[in-house]
């Protein structure tokens, strides 16, 4: 990508009601843009980012035999009011929008029901299961409060999957093949060392649902582990009783703030049962399908990365979800002529800042940007038949021969 051909600019302020700071570092680069509070548009760099944590994502569950899909935004309410969980009372973040001819729509919170609605169609006997089924997809939830940047939106991206068994063992099988699969996605997305499964609330049928927690001083949950964070909870079930069953007391815990970047839950009959999803066994007995789900919230996630790593420069992306590996700068007339040529065939992998700017002036960008290697060559290093390359994570200086550069 050429810089001077982008419609993006970086700014020097974000807009004035931005206070968090992936917020404010995102839109000063040219990553998102703000239409309303907790409202963002993703630019071509931000959209790669999302496009690289999808990637990881998706390959992570295709290798667990999921099956994406994409389902729609706009919901019946017809399954939600099977649950009870339509009224406002139950679930107090719809948007809601009305039908010209009458009656209401809502607009994605998440999709159990409509997911289970459609499963109705396909699945009748027990060798339609288990299934997998996963998309990434648009949420609206009418937040009260939307002030930590795209890690709190009304509108934003979520990885949801949902495991559709015919036995609660099947069900517990998968639900920890998908742990490891989570701490693999955290780790591959450069997250793994500070995130933790941690135990939260489950509800009605299993004892624990978990969430994935990374530590992050601005995160909006609190969290609590041991010594060797062999034992993490959040908040909801930190207490004495819980404790005891664990052998632990409050004691031998420290509090920190993290973000939610993903949660996981046994459902078992929780709406299966009340939306009649049912298969024949092999006794011809009507029986429930058992059902968990599994989310990861994309848009949080580029949130936390960019909070977390971010330097009094700006951004700094690990390697895995940058939009481009390398940030290339040609100063001077042969350095100039150099970097176009070594632009050649690797548009993929290089923002090539061709703007009529100072050298400063795009040093302090690629800064900003957080591209992981910047490659500058001018008059100067050519001399020699070298490149300087500098790594944005440790700000380190390399001269490199030219034949060795992307290597
Ligand atoms: P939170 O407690 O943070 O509101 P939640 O429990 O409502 O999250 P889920 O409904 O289970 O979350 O959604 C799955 C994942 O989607 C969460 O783990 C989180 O990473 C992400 N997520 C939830 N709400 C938002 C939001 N408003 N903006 C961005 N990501 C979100
Ligand atoms: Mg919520």
């Amino acid at each position: 990508m050429r810089l001077s051909k982008s419609f993006v600019k970086t700014l020097r302020d974000a807009s004035k009601d931005e206070i968090a700071k992936n917020g404010v570092l995102l839109s000063r680069a040219g990553y998102i843009h703000k239409g309303l509070a907790g409202v963002y548009d993703y630019l071509p760099l931000g959209l790669k980012v999302i496009e690289n944590i999808k990637g990881v994502i998706r390959e992570e569950l295709n290798a667990l035999g999921c099956e994406e899909v994409s389902m729609s935004a706009l919901q019946n309410p017809e399954p939600w009011e099977a649950t009870g969980r339509f009224s406002d009372q139950e679930v107090d973040i719809w948007f809601k929008t009305e039908l010209a001819s009458g009656g209401l729509l809502g607009l994605a919170p998440t999709h159990e029901e409509p997911m289970i609605e459609m499963l109705k169609t396909y699945v009748s006997s027990y060798k339609d299961l288990p299934l997998y089924i996963y998309q990434f997809q648009t949420k609206f939830r009418n937040e009260l409060r939307a002030k930590s940047g795209i890690m709190r939106g009304r509108e934003f991206l979520m990885k949801d999957l949902y495991s559709f068994h015919t036995s609660e063992e099947d069900l517990d099988k998968f639900y920890s093949v998908v742990e490891k699969a989570y701490t693999k996605i955290f780790d591959r997305l450069g997250l793994g060392a500070d995130t933790y499964e941690t135990f939260a609330s489950g509800g009605i049928f299993a004892k624990f649902s978990h969430e994935y927690q990374t530590l992050l001083p601005v995160g909006e949950d609190t969290i609590y582990y041991n010594a060797d964070k062999s034992l993490v909870f959040n908040k909801e079930v930190f207490n004495d009783a819980v404790l005891a069953e664990f052998g632990a007391s409050q004691a031998d815990f420290t509090e920190a703030k993290a973000a939610e970047v993903g949660n996981i839950f046994k459902l078992k009959f929780k709406y299966t049962e009340p939306l009649g999803l049912n298969y024949t066994d092999d006794q011809n007995e009507v029986k429930t399908v058992y059902m968990g789900c599994y989310g990861i919230g994309v848009s949080r996630v580029m949130g936390v990365i960019a909070e977390k790593f971010a330097d009094d420069k700006g951004l700094v992306w690990p390697e895995a979800v940058a939009p481009f590996k390398y940030y290339l700068v040609g100063i001077g007339a042969e350095g100039t002529t150099k970097a176009e040529e070594l632009y050649k065939g690797r548009e993929n992998e290089i923002l090539f800042d061709d703007r009529d700017a100072r050298p400063g002036e795009k040093f302090a960008d690629s800064e900003l940007m957080g591209i992981p290697y910047r490659i500058v060559v001018s008059d100067k290093t050519l001399s020699s038949g070298k490149a300087e390359l500098t790594s944005r994570a440790t700000g380190e200086t390399k001269l490199v021969d030219l034949s060795g550069l992307f290597v």
